[in-house]
């Protein structure tokens, strides 16, 4: 049967690009399919957009501590349209490198949304059918709002926040993941009042509970109201601002609410359940280690499959999907030890196990753990806190996980990333040479275990 093409992508985000770029350089003829930006969440309205933010907002930081080293500041100004001009120049910079890609590539873009039609066709909005020997569904996530409430509609997401025409002065945060903190964290920031409310009973869910602390308090420090085991109920239009009322009777008012309580694959109204493709729970693509659906010739990788939610690894199944249809290649993707980061400030970096989930996988579990203030506050003030934690197997000495929360924390986790992926040893940790003076340097010198769980035999 002769097809259109060999591979047709729908999304040009991080891992439909990657796939697209990969097999037309195999040889094989591409179509990609994008209905708003090439680029992706990531480069649109993501990781790239967001740490532009966060760098803006740690001037704060810098101007504060400037004082404590001699220098004499007027006092600083920020300009929230400024900086968002500056941002989609940036943005709209990568997304024409992306689109070059796909380019030089030889991979066709059709700047129109598709659907699947059957395991081999598919629908352009344009009205046009194209014929596609493989499918793949790169079309990442979407905000999943909170359970409706009234006036929730008046509720902004992170794909709007990136835009507003005016800094919100007033601002409440809703949810307590990566993205709600760090929003609230940079917010906060850059000067807005910062209301942060979750149904938790601290940020973070999932993170290591050190860091989960540790963070929580600084993120008072940084000025955000935190309220656990609190919900909105309601919100009101009160002239330009937002009266938002709370599960626990009280209520405030703010210039705009962000709802960023999770997020969810996008796999709504694509056709897929038409095709017979398989989705899990979630409503992601079910896909098997090679990224294959239960349909033969349908695939699916990144934020869709719901396996872990980063665009290194999306780019990476991307990369690996179109390496074995077009390549020859074995198409596994490795999900351990994926490095991660909380871009607040400070910020979290970790990689490998929690404690918690070292204590459930380990008999014997060993946590090293440095608490302290960081050398450039002594003369710029202030009393932030750096956190570094190691834990070691302690029947094997391999290190399982580290978590670090301090400045360019994220920076450190992806060099060590590298000896952990290696299996490094607490061992070869003492016998690496301390670089002096860093922050880092506490990861290799932490002696003393700070606790030593052991399982009591059964
Ligand atoms: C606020 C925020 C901050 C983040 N920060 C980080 C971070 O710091 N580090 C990190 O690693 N990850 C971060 N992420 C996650 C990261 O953005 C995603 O993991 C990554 O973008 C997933 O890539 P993907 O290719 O699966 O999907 P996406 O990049 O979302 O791309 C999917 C594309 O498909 C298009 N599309 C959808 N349906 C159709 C259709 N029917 N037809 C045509 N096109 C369609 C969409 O428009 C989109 O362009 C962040 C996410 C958010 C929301």
């Amino acid at each position: 049967m002769a097809f259109d093409c060999d591979l047709f992508v729908i999304g040009a985000g991080s891992g439909g690009v990657r796939a697209a770029r990969v097999a037309a350089g195999h040889g094989a003829k591409v179509i990609v399919a994008e209905e708003f930006r090439v680029g992706g969440t990531c480069v649109i309205r993501g990781c790239v957009p967001k740490k532009l933010l966060v760098y803006a907002s740690r001037f704060a930081d810098e101007f504060a501590a400037a004082a404590g080293f001699g220098w004499t500041l007027e006092p600083p100004r920020f300009d929230w349209p400024t900086l968002v001009e500056a941002k989609d120049r940036e943005i709209a910079r990568l997304s024409a490198a992306y689109r070059a890609g796909l380019d030089a590539a030889g991979a066709a873009l059709i700047e129109e949304r598709a659907t699947v039609v059957d395991p081999h066709t598919l629908r352009l909005s344009g009205g046009r059918t194209v014929g596609a020997r493989h499918i793949l569904v790169a079309t990442g996530a979407r905000p999943e709002p909170p359970t409706n409430f009234p006036g929730l509609e008046l509720a902004i997401s992170s794909n709007e926040v990136f835009d507003l025409p005016v800094f919100p002065q007033r601002l409440l945060v809703v949810g307590g993941g990566f993205i709600a903190v760090e929003f609230a964290c940079l917010f906060a920031k850059l000067g807005a009042e910062v209301t942060q409310v979750m149904r938790a009973d601290n940020v973070l869910r999932g993170f290591d509970d050190d860091m989960r602390v540790g963070l929580r308090d600084e993120l008072r420090r940084a000025g955000v109201r935190l309220r656990f085991g609190v919900l909105p109920t309601r919100f009101e239009r009160r002239g330009d601002a937002l009266l938002a009322t709370l599960s626990d009777g009280g209520s405030l008012t703010v210039d705009q609410a962000l709802a960023a309580t999770g997020r969810r694959p996008n796999t709504g109204g694509l056709g897929l359940e038409a095709a017979g493709v398989a989705l899990d729970v979630t409503g992601a693509v079910a896909v098997d280690e090679r990224s294959a659906s239960n349909v033969p010739s349908i695939h699916a990788v990144g934020d869709v499959t719901n396996r872990v939610n980063l665009t290194p690894v999306a780019i990476r199944e991307g990369h690996a999907l179109a390496d074995h249809l077009f390549g020859g290649g074995k198409g596994v993707v490795d999900h351990y030890d994926v490095p991660n980061a909380v871009f607040a400030s400070p910020e979290i970096g970790a990689v490998g196990l929690t404690e918690a989930e070292a204590l459930r996988r380990f008999a014997a579990v060993d946590v090293y753990l440095a608490d302290f203030r960081p050398m450039k506050a002594t003369l710029g003030g202030g009393d932030e806190r750096a956190i570094m934690k190691v834990v070691v197997d302690g029947v094997s000495d391999r290190v399982v996980g580290v978590h670090i929360l301090a400045r360019e924390a994220a920076e450190m986790i992806q060099a060590l990333a590298i000896a952990i992926k290696m299996g490094a040893t607490k061992a070869d940790f003492d016998a690496t040479m301390a670089l002096h003076p860093t922050a880092g340097e506490e990861l290799v010198t932490m002696r003393a275990p700070t606790r030593r769980h052991r399982r009591p035999a059964t």
